[in-house]
């Protein structure tokens, strides 16, 4: 038994070196990835409740790895973050946002996420700024999305950079709302001026009335502090009808349209119609 518990141990290492090794060629990749021009944004539209009506998009990132095919953002974001790539990676996001919206007209918004980490680099408002201008974007077509993780940290340079971005003009979402550590505590940090209820939660709530009261009461809480209350992860007419009824501005979700590149977007926005 003792054998066999060793060879279980020694097996186990080999799988801990293999995965150790995997990750460290997928950093190495990663490192390539932004001057081989391997990441794509694409665009997922976010629409008016009252009329359905385009109102923006949120952009969301793409690994085009030359051998491994498409990865998602769900698998190197975190790797980003770690090595501090998402800081370079950060910056091209919101540069090539900024390059589609010029291709939009002024009513279209366009949402960026935001890594924790890009929040304790005081120079960030300064990229933002440079972004807008080479643009010509108005800042308030521009939204940064932010999940309550920044807090976890460096809570007053956060604070402060938000603050900073929030005076350029450009709007600040708090993404994700209802997953994790949500606190209505930071509605009230006067910073955002958007709230992202998560898809998990408005699924949720088709299945389960008390969810359905815990959003109406964020919903009127948010709308007290006039805060735009999007909500994400929209895949049925129900669904739609539910978080309209109770108050969100807008909706995002399979249900309008999924993340398309940007070419499709542009159609959609001549269209003005749905995806
Ligand atoms: P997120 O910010 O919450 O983005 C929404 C995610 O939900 C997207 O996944 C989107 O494709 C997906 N989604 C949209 N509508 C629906 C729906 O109706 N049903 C379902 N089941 N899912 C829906 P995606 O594109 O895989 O992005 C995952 C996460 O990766 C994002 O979550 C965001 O946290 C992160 N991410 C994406 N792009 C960037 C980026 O440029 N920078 C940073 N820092 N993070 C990013
Ligand atoms: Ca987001
Ligand atoms: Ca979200
Ligand atoms: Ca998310």
């Amino acid at each position: 038994a003792k054998a066999r518990g060793r060879g279980m141990c020694c097996a186990f290492d080999a799988s801990m070196q293999k995965e150790a090794e995997q990750r460290l060629r997928l950093e190495e990749d990663l490192r390539h990835a932004l001057p081989g021009n391997q990441f794509r944004l694409t665009y997922q539209p976010l629409v008016r409740a009252s009329d359905q009506r385009l109102v923006g998009f949120e952009a969301l990132i793409r690994w085009h790895h030359p051998v491994r095919g498409l990865i998602s953002p769900l698998d190197f974001i975190p790797l980003a973050e770690e090595t501090g790539i998402i800081t370079h990676l950060g910056d091209w996001v919101i540069e090539e946002a900024c390059r589609a919206a010029a291709h939009w007209p002024d009513h279209i918004s366009v949402a960026v996420n935001l890594s924790p980490r890009q929040l304790v680099l005081p120079a960030l408002p300064n990229a933002v700024s440079e972004s807008l201008t080479r643009h010509r974007i108005k800042p308030n077509r521009l939204e940064l999305e932010v999940t309550e993780s920044v807090f976890l940290g460096d809570t007053h340079g956060a604070l402060d950079v938000l603050r900073r971005l929030r005076q350029l003009g450009v709007g600040i979402a708090l993404d994700d709302f209802g997953t994790g550590y949500s606190s209505l505590g930071y509605l009230n940090k006067t910073v955002f001026h958007k709230l992202k209820i998560d898809g998990s939660f408005v699924r949720e709530a088709a299945k389960n009335k008390e969810t359905v009261a815990i959003i109406q009461s964020i919903v009127t809480l948010a709308n007290s502090f006039r805060m735009t209350i999007t909500a994400e992860g929209v895949e049925t007419m129900a669904d739609f009808e539910r978080m309209r009824d109770m108050g969100c501005h807008q909706i995002q979700g399979y249900l309008f349209g999924r993340p398309m590149d940007f070419d499709k977007a542009t159609e959609l926005v001549r269209g003005g119609g749905n995806a």
